[in-house]
């Protein structure tokens, strides 16, 4: 069993904080994403989660044991870096092979355990090739296959497709997948790139300043964001967040005197007069006849286009709402032109409202 728990886990370089005591319990074969804007100290966590900084507060588990103290050779994870930091001169059954030859494993024991991860990873045709002589793929899928072969408790990802083009990253995240689902261990992944994190994780943990903002399934953190950080982070396009206030009347009124319904869920948990942000998806709000259904309570918004984005199935619209720059969403599109006014649907009972003081979601119970 090898889970990974942090505990009151701090980082300090001098007097700056980097990470403010975060608690985090990962699950034996659980694939976490840590993910949140630059600087936030995703990086951090998981350099002291490897041996690769230290921990100047708190303790850090793997698999019930403390390991502060621990080298990163002794801690049995294995680390997948974004520049694959393979040796140029080797060919490639080489860089698989290097860690288990210097531990002095037999030749016989080297060969097996590199053969198993070209296989897993698809790299059999390419043992001879010196890393030069690869694609940046290829190369990942090599730095990923060195990582197997040590047979790790606990693989760390630190943004390891971030030097490839966007349509090798969309295929290597599908190979990260694939190899979690076959072997099985637990994953520490970082990532800053939040469709990554939707897409790989089973918990995402969404980081902000050094501290644990929200912590669960991808689409938890879509459906139920705790404040407007996480609502404007995850997802895309992020979520439209408009300022008003609560009326007298179950409604909140923008800035433009339109009022829009308060969703069943914060209905009880606001006050008359109180400031706070009405925020919904573009994916609930639909030019009339291009949304998914037309049942069930709906407001009613006309829009004037300002920009329109074809997807194909979909087309993104721009425009403005109480000043503020809002997206919807065009399902069996047709083309629209700039300027073009529209009535949309809006399905209030899907919207999130939150205290504009505090960004803190607001429910009813
Ligand atoms: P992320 O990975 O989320 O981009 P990092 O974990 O790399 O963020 O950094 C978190 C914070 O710690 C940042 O403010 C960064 O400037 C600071 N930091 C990181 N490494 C060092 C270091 N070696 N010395 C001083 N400050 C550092």
């Amino acid at each position: 069993m090898t889970e990974v728990t942090l505990s009151k886990v701090v980082k300090r370089y001098g007097s700056h904080q980097a990470v403010h005591g975060i608690d985090l319990e990962i699950k034996d074969g659980e694939f976490v994403v840590l993910v949140g804007p630059s600087g936030c100290g995703k990086s951090t966590t998981l350099r002291m989660i490897a041996g690769l900084e230290d921990i100047s507060d708190g303790d850090v588990s793997i698999g019930g044991r403390v390991v502060n103290e621990l080298p990163p050779r002794e801690r049995n994870i294995s680390m997948v870096f974004q520049n694959y930091a393979l040796y140029p001169h080797m060919s490639v059954r080489e860089n698989l092979g290097f860690s288990l030859k210097i531990a002095n494993r037999s030749e016989q024991e080297i060969a097996k355990a590199v053969d198993e991860a070209a296989a897993i990873l698809g790299l059999d045709e390419l043992m001879d090739r010196k890393p030069a002589a690869l694609s940046g793929g290829q190369r990942q899928r090599v730095a990923m296959g060195r990582a197997i072969v040590r047979q790790p408790d606990v693989f760390l990802f630190d943004e390891p497709l971030s030097n490839l083009d966007a349509k090798l990253r969309t295929q290597m995240r599908v190979e990260i997948k694939k190899l979690h689902q076959k072997v099985g261990n637990t994953i520490v992944y970082v990532t800053h790139d939040q469709v990554e994190a939707m897409t790989l994780a089973d918990r995402i943990v969404l980081m902000r300043d050094g501290r644990i903002v929200q912590v669960g399934t991808p689409l938890e953190l879509f459906n139920t964001p705790v404040d407007t950080f996480v609502a404007t982070f995850i997802g895309s396009p992020p979520m439209n967040l408009l300022d008003g206030v609560v009326t007298d009347n179950g409604t909140v009124r923008l800035g433009d005197g339109q009022e829009l319904p308060l969703p069943a869920s914060a209905q009880g948990g606001v006050r008359p007069g109180q400031d706070v942000k009405y925020g919904f998806r573009a994916d609930n709000l639909n030019p009339i006849g291009h949304g998914v259904s037309e049942e069930g309570d709906a407001a009613q918004i006309e829009l004037t286009v300002d920009l329109s984005e074809p997807l194909g199935t979909e087309t993104l619209l721009f425009a403005t709402l109480a000043g503020i720059e809002i997206q919807c969403k065009m399902l069996n599109p047709r083309p629209v032109s700039a300027g073009e006014t529209m009535r949309c649907r809006l399905a209030p009972e899907k919207a999130h409202i939150f205290d504009a003081r505090t960004t803190k979601v607001i429910r009813s119970n």
